[in-house]
């Protein structure tokens, strides 16, 4: 297992400010309605970013959270 940052997205909370974007583009692109669309992982150069963008959720609707991924053995 190797662990990956996923952001992810309270949908009840969130209310489309779109500042998330703004903090961490590398990570993170709005929906033609101004809603976040995560990508399915942090890029390692963007982690500092997405926790930027956690703690300036006005609506605290972003978190940041740790997956365990499987490796595939290599050939
Ligand atoms: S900043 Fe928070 S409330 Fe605004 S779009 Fe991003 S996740 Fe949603």
């Amino acid at each position: 297992m190797a662990p990956q940052l996923h952001l992810v997205v309270d949908w009840i909370r969130c209310r489309g400010h779109g500042i998330c974007a703004e903090l961490a583009p590398e990570a993170i692109v709005l929906d033609d309605w101004g809603f976040p669309m995560v990508k399915a992982a942090v890029p390692h150069d963007g982690e500092r970013d997405a926790q930027r963008a956690c703690d300036a959720c006005p609506s605290s609707a972003l978190t940041l959270v740790e997956v365990d991924v499987p490796v595939s053995p290599k050939r």
